[in-house]
């Protein structure tokens, strides 16, 4: 297999960036401030296994994941360091795995936090976890006013080792700090209110990438790092705040080149008709490798470092590009889809940007039909 991995289309991961986005995050942390490395989704579409092992060699200490198989795939391939599961467990047999598997759950609310005491009680267990707080997020976690209460349960529950109070940010990457900084006004509350009971949590965290970048105040002990990791700016006006390198690069090969005459229909529907003669070219990689089908006709690709524009639908496996300005193209020459050719690059933001979402879901949307390769 591995000879033929670089054939039709792939996925480079830069694991030197990686480590230089890990370093680069930890210059702006207090010595005392930890890096969690968040690999949710196969590290945001980068593999996680390999992600996780090069972001605790380059000095974050804990992971993040979303679900209790990523958590058993990292485990099972020996990775020891903590793992938070950021997803929302509710199950008996679900609390007996993660229990085996030595993870470290989510609680969310009173009656979660009784499951999990309870069962734990009947296996014989102890687990560490970690407590979530909504301050305005509206997703998991118990409500700011009422979290002094639910600490206080779980403090009391058996079975249940308090490791950390944690929120989480809706608008981090928004320029206007108005509603993180009321969500920061909650949490601090929360807190004062959970030491007025005389618990003191040991540890807190509450920022994501884009907090981590923007407001050393939200530091805490911990920061929750994922796009930051990925060498991607949560929003542009924190591109001057640390130095990071993109990560994954999307390439593919040339497949056929040919000539069409004036007045060609290219791909299904006949969306792009030839006005003139052109020159086209195929490339192995389509929408069920996750170049969305909503990008056809405005991609642009880069061959021998110039910008090369996309034509006709895309298909499920392949492309067509417009290749009438490249002189002597041949069958077997890459394309770059996302990434750095010569002085160009294009970026996941881009994709983003022409398709009306977030680079997380670019990232994300990257299938395992393509090969990821470590460089
Ligand atoms: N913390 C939580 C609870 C999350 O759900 C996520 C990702 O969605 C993160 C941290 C990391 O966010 P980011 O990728 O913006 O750094």
């Amino acid at each position: 297999l591995s000879e033929i991995i670089r054939q039709r289309a792939w996925i480079e991961i830069d694991h030197h960036a990686i480590a230089h986005n890990v370093h680069a995050i930890k210059q702006i942390l207090s010595p005392s401030t930890e890096l969690m490395a968040v690999v949710k989704a196969d590290a945001y579409g980068h593999g996680a296994l390999k992600v996780a092992q090069t972001a605790l060699q380059a000095g974050a200490s804990w992971l993040a994941i979303a679900t209790l198989g990523e958590g058993i795939e990292l485990r099972e391939a020996g990775i020891a360091a903590p793992i938070l599961i950021l997803g929302a467990i509710n199950t008996p047999e679900e609390i007996a795995t993660i229990a085996h598997w030595k993870l470290q759950p989510t609680l969310c609310n009173p009656q979660q936090a009784l499951i999990f005491s309870e069962t734990l009680s009947k296996i014989g267990q102890t687990l560490p976890v970690h407590l979530k707080i909504d301050t305005g997020m509206s997703r998991l976690g118990t409500i700011w006013h009422e979290a002094a209460d639910f600490v206080q349960l779980v403090h009391q529950l058996p079975n249940l080792k308090m490791k950390s109070v944690y929120s989480h940010l809706a608008t981090a990457d928004d320029p206007d700090p108005t509603i993180m900084r009321l969500q920061h006004q909650r949490f601090e509350k929360a807190i004062s209110e959970i030491k007025a009971q005389g618990i003191t949590p040991p540890r807190l965290h509450f920022a994501n990438s884009a907090a981590t970048l923007s407001d050393r105040s939200v530091h805490y002990d911990l920061v929750r790092v994922g796009l930051g990791l990925y060498g991607l700016y949560p929003a542009p006006h924190l591109r001057s705040t640390v130095d990071l390198k993109p990560v994954l690069q999307v390439k593919a090969r040339i497949t056929q080149v040919k000539t069409i005459p004036p007045g060609t229909g290219v791909s299904y529907g006949y969306q792009f008709i030839s006005d003139r003669e052109l020159r086209i070219a195929v490339v192995g990689i389509g929408y069920a490798d996750g170049v969305s089908r909503n990008l056809s006709n405005r991609l642009e690709v880069l061959i021998r470092g110039k910008r090369v524009r996309q034509i006709g639908a895309i298909t499920m496996d392949q492309l067509m590009l417009d290749v009438s300005n490249i002189p002597h193209l041949q069958a077997g020459e890459v394309v770059t889809l996302i990434g750095k050719d010569q002085d160009e690059e294009i970026t996941a933001d881009e994709w983003a940007t022409q398709l009306g979402t977030i680079s997380w879901e670019i990232l994300c949307g990257f299938k395992h039909r393509l090969p990821r390769v470590s460089i």
